[in-house]
């Protein structure tokens, strides 16, 4: 049995300490002020292990309903959002041809599921040495397992100038960014100019979405006649990962009149004062701009040791390398599986039910060679009614890197167009419903 899987499979730590069966949850106890005590009272007392999940994004949530069905552990998520907004599906609203309303839902579904309890705060650090989760007023939460989702944050510091221009050039490839981009696009799509747009480097979120979004916008373009161009900086050869190249670049020659894609340009600076980039192609002015950054893990992970750019996790469990009581999925983590929805949301339903087979001391299933983690289901909108669908396989064998197995669409369909949305629908209810 090789050291991955072997980690994997046990109970104990590489620190040596055993991990709990069962021990007094301390949600309540540990938390502080009183309003936290109150909002605490259902679970504090139960002699339940205590799961924590920070996160309740896609990763975040599969963890919590799978956690949730196996009734082993009083569950905390946290997560300072009211309500969840989907990035999936946002081309649509972002390029002012779908309605923001279809992205938002409600948590009240899954704070009312048996054993959960959500906090609605912002998780500031982990303290590992503690097992605590110290939130934003200072409050802290204490851990027998802890499960990030946190997602990805820009690396503004790749790009000279852009701090300073934060406000002026939204990202929007986190949730509740939507609306300033499509701010940013309206006045586009008014006021007509050069609307410069990029892709970065992988590894990082959804790498057909920069694509996508130009072709929604593009799409705009021509029905309202609008005098405006974009330009497309790729710092790639050619849209990555390397099977959805052909697709997409054929999808994207059906709006040559509008866009103008340039692969092999990286963006070197920007000012915004002058609605200047320079890049390695040269400078270039623009009139509106959507600039896609280079990712990294949230800073939580990475303050916390888990990693450098991504968590360093071990395969299949999701485990982080430097702690047995952590596990990391979702886009923080740093396996070549796609960074995608669908993917982060099957981890979390598997770490989640790995939690619970350790939590009730079942050993582990007996190693069957060849192992698949989750699948991935990603869609590129090249219209509002067309889109390309893209699926990912990956298996791994113990102690091998694991093995992605690409199916690709070979040309925009409106079949994958409506099925991009049964998708959407049929996962927001498995997440939140
Ligand atoms: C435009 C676009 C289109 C996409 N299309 C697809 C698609 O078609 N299919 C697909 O599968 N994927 C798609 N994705 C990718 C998908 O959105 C991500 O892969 C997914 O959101 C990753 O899940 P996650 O749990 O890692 O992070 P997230 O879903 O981002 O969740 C992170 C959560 O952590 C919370 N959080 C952040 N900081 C803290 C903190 N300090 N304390 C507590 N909570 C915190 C956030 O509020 C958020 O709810 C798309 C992404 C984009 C941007």
């Amino acid at each position: 049995m090789s050291d991955a899987l072997r980690l994997h499979t046990t109970t104990s730590q590489p620190n040596g300490s055993a991990w709990p069966r069962r021990r007094v949850l301390q949600t309540g106890l540990a938390v502080g002020p009183a309003a936290w005590l109150a909002g605490c009272a259902n679970v504090v007392g139960q002699a339940k292990p205590h799961v924590v999940v920070v996160g309740g994004g896609w990763g975040g949530l599969g963890a919590v309903r799978a956690l949730a069905r196996e009734q082993v552990a009083a569950i905390t998520l946290i997560e300072p959002n009211e309500r969840f907004m989907s990035c999936p599906m946002s081309g649509h609203y972002v390029a002012g041809a779908g309605s923001l309303d279809e992205l938002l839902h409600s948590y009240q579904r899954v704070e009312a599921l048996p054993g959960v309890q959500r906090l609605r705060a912002r998780a500031q650090a982990i303290e590992r040495d503690r097992r605590e989760v110290v939130l934003d007023g200072g409050q802290r939460v204490r851990y027998d397992a802890l499960v990030l989702s946190p997602g990805i944050e820009y690396m503004e510091d790749s790009l000279p100038g852009f701090a300073q221009a934060r406000e002026a050039l939204p990202v929007g490839f986190r949730a509740f960014e939507h609306q300033a981009v499509r701010a940013q696009v309206e006045r586009f799509l008014a006021q007509g100019g050069t609307f410069v747009m990029s892709a970065p480097k992988p590894p990082y979120r959804c790498p057909p979405a920069p694509y996508e979004r130009a072709m929604l916008i593009a799409e705009q373009v021509k029905k309202r006649g609008v005098r405006g161009k974009i330009v497309f900086l790729d710092a790639n050869p050619a849209p990555t990962p390397a099977p959805i190249a052909q697709p997409i670049l054929g999808a994207l020659r059906a709006y040559a009149d509008v866009i103008d894609y340039r692969p092999n340009v990286e963006l070197q600076a920007v000012d915004a004062g002058r609605r200047a980039l320079q890049t390695s192609a040269g400078e270039l002015r623009y009139d509106h701009a959507n600039l896609v950054l280079p990712m990294r893990a949230h800073a939580l992970v990475r303050q916390a040791g888990l990693g450098q750019r991504w968590a360093d996790v071990l395969l299949p469990s999701f485990q982080a390398k430097a702690d047995a009581h952590i596990f990391v999925i979702g886009d923080a983590q740093g396996s070549p599986q796609p960074k995608s929805g669908q993917v982060a949301f099957g981890q979390g339903r598997a770490v989640g039910e790995e939690i619970a087979r350790r939590l009730r001391g079942e050993a582990a299933p007996a190693p069957k060679g060849e192992v698949e983690l989750p699948l991935g289901i990603c869609w590129a909108a090249t219209s509002h009614d067309e889109a390309i669908n893209v699926n990912v396989v990956t298996t791994m064998v113990a102690g091998e890197a694991p093995k992605l197995r690409f199916t690709v669409d070979p040309k925009p369909s409106a079949r994958s167009g409506t099925a991009a949305w049964s998708w959407a629908r049929g996962i927001w209810r498995a997440m939140l419903g």
